[in-house]
């Protein structure tokens, strides 16, 4: 891999919030003198009772528990909005861009956003919510999609956001799963000038979910909806009805904010929980650390609400620290593949954040349509989701960033809450494909199969050696298999799932999945690096590689490639990528077999899911076989592969 090397721009190591030094320092004293640094930490934040403890979380068996704050009391909501509204009432708390670049963006400030989530919450109130419940929230990247979760925070309702491109059977799964009281959705959402039929997805998911009483639908497109008599009811029509104030719900540290289900790449959904005062520090710390966010930035995270890092990105950690962020309905190459950037100089973006998926999909189309938009208002650039392909690191570096952007590589997941390694733009020394260095009061490991911890430059599976504010506290409804999915394969640890490599000077690479670590004649290997190979290679847009059983090798390597827009697969192609990886990497990572692939399958959130890939290589392809597919972006990517699979 890329031992390329990027210092950290003079520009940046001026007048940043950490330099080298500071954060080197900052890191020490919050393993060090931990519990004065966490207390010092939750400052930033607004309580009602501060807290005078910090972690009391154990990974033994025997007291098994995850938990931070436990004597604060905190509502997130108030530390949103409220407490922005003396200083900075008038300033935009949200922009929102539509979907078509034709229609006006609009723009919130935090009082009117004190006065929509009021009154939304009031809705809820209305509507039978109260402390505890959970609330499933359908909705399209609308402004109301961030009042609703806010809402749910004042009045202490547990939410849990399905994506908006969910099927019905999926969006019952989680309604089922978490026994949800009340559905918010929309009459429908749009993604690339399409209407998603939501509030009829809603209707159809609901046959099977008895728990459900009300569904409160906002009026989003003015599309026509069956509304149910004593079940419906329109916001717009019930905020009319009720008070702009909402006192907000007293709230232990401990109790819980909202459940979401992981992407599925490595089989069935967790329904993973996250409490209030350790979730909202974590949120808003790293927000500040990793993007150097100053008062008066324009924010820029393209995820989903759906997925936690619109969760933490979009909404809880830039609102907790008084940003503008900015909400995209859109999708990143529709009407063009110019759009992000053109949104990037509508709005005067500091910082864009967003995965690779989306900019190998960008890169593919080419460089002019970044080229032609300005980009200055650019101070930094942030990735997470899968490990980012050198090739577009740097891509992203040098075409879209012109050099002067520090990349942010964040590595995390959905049970972190939020980013847990990554680099600061003014303290750390960049590696193109490294997520670099660990988040105060994050210990993170590298030991091998039986447990062992090894030290300086080694690879194998990554593990986290103790809690930290924003992890996770339970899969939601299923305490054991918490414990079971992530403390018992090394006891004592969190084990992430992932494999790294750590280098000489202390960086972190993801390597990728644990599950998909191949052996080849006796050579482990991660995917990311024969793929980050073969994305190098001037024809290839992406590249997928898996492991299948080899009579000699033990396993063999077969990697589905997805060319450059334009380039036609053959022969010679084949030939010429397996002897570049061959150059690239070496002959233990000759590829057995290339699969031209017109496009690799994705979850929602858009990693590639390679163990529906490796049943494929295997030559498995029954329903069964492929396993939990209900995350899927696109199922008929899966019948395509299966029918070009290469070795019939
Ligand atoms: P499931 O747990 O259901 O299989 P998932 O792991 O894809 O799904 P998420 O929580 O959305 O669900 O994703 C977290 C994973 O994404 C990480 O474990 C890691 O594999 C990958 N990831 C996220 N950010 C990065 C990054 N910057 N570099 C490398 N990998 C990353
Ligand atoms: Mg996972």
């Amino acid at each position: 891999m890329s031992d390329d090397f990027f210092p950290v721009p003079a520009t940046w190591a001026k007048d940043a919030l950490l330099d080298r030094e500071g954060r080197a320092a900052d890191y020490r004293r919050s393993i060090e003198d931990s519990h004065d640094y966490w207390l010092e930490r939750a400052k930033r934040l607004a309580w009602i009772t501060q807290p005078t403890r910090t972690d009391e979380s154990s990974f033994a068996e025997a007291d098994f528990n995850v938990k931070w704050f436990a004597d604060g009391q905190i509502n997130v909501s108030v530390n949103c909005i409220d407490r922005h509204l003396a200083e900075r009432g008038d300033q935009v708390a949200i922009i929102w861009e539509p979907d078509s670049p034709e229609e006006e963006p609009r723009r919130y400030t935090y009082k009117q956003v004190h006065e929509e989530v009021c009154r939304f919450a009031n809705v809820l109130k209305g509507a039978g919510a109260k402390k505890g419940d959970r609330i499933t929230i359908y909705l399209p990247m609308i402004p109301e999609a961030a009042f609703a979760l806010l809402a749910c925070a004042r009045i202490g309702a547990v939410h849990s956001v399905v994506f908006g491109g969910f099927s019905p059977e999926a969006l019952a799964g989680r309604i089922i799963d978490c026994d949800s009281t009340l559905v918010i959705t929309a009459d429908e959402g749009r993604r690339a000038g399409k209407a998603v039929p939501l509030k009829a997805n809603v209707d159809a998911a609901l046959h099977d979910c008895a728990s459900v009483k009300r569904v409160i639908v906002v009026k989003a497109t003015g599309g026509a909806v069956a509304m149910k008599d004593g079940r419906d009811l329109w916001l717009h029509e019930e905020a009319g009805r009720v008070s702009a104030d909402c006192p907000p719900e007293t709230m232990n540290a401990e109790d819980p904010l909202f459940i979401l289900y992981t992407s599925g790449s490595t089989g069935k959904p967790k329904g993973v929980l996250h409490t209030s005062g350790g979730y909202l520090l974590w949120a808003a710390l790293t927000h500040e650390l990793c993007f150097d966010y100053r008062p008066g930035d324009i924010w820029w995270c393209a995820a989903d609400i759906g997925w936690v890092t619109g969760h933490s990105y979009i909404v809880y950690g830039p609102l907790a620290n008084g940003a503008t962020t900015l909400m995209y309905e859109g999708v990143p190459n529709w009407p063009t593949p110019s759009r992000i950037w053109e949104v990037v100089d509508r709005h005067q973006v500091h910082a864009v954040f967003t995965a690779p998926t989306a900019l190998r999909a960008l890169m593919r189309e080419g460089d002019e349509f970044v080229t032609r938009t300005s980009r200055q208002s650019l101070r930094l650039l942030g990735t997470v989701g899968e490990p980012i392909n050198p090739e577009a690191w740097r891509w992203y570096h040098h075409i879209v960033g012109e050099d002067r952007c520090p990349i942010i590589d964040t590595w995390w997941q959905t049970e972190t809450g939020a980013a847990m390694i990554a680099p600061m733009p003014g303290a750390t020394d960049l590696k193109p494909g490294s997520a670099t260095l660990p988040m105060p009061g994050v210990i993170p490991q590298i030991v091998d199969g039986e447990g062992q911890v090894l030290h300086s430059a080694a690879e194998g599976n990554l593990v986290i050696a103790q809690s930290w504010p924003g992890q996770m506290r339970t899969v939601w409804g299923d305490h054991d298999r918490f414990f079971q999915t992530y403390f018992t394969t090394f006891p004592g640890k969190y084990t992430t799932g992932d494999g790294a490599r750590r280098d000489a000077d202390g960086y972190y690479w993801i390597t990728g999945r644990v599950d998909d670590v191949i052996n080849v004649s006796g050579h482990r290997m991660g995917t990311a690096e024969v793929e980050s190979a073969l994305v190098l290679h001037e024809s290839v847009a992406e590249a997928a590689v898996v492991g299948f059983p080899h009579d000699i090798k033990g396993q063999g390597i077969y990697a589905y490639v997805t060319l450059n827009a334009h380039e036609e697969p053959s022969e010679d192609l084949r030939r010429t990528l397996s002897a570049w990886v061959r150059t690239e990497i070496g002959p233990i990572a000759t590829p057995d077999a290339i699969q031209f692939a017109p496009a690799l399958p994705k979850t929602r959130s858009g990693k590639i899911m390679r163990r529906i890939l490796r049943k494929i290589a295997e030559g498995e392809t029954s329903a069964q076989a492929l396993g939990d597919t209900s995350t899927l972006a696109d199922p008929s990517v899966v019948d395509n592969l299966v029918a070009n699979r290469v070795g019939g």
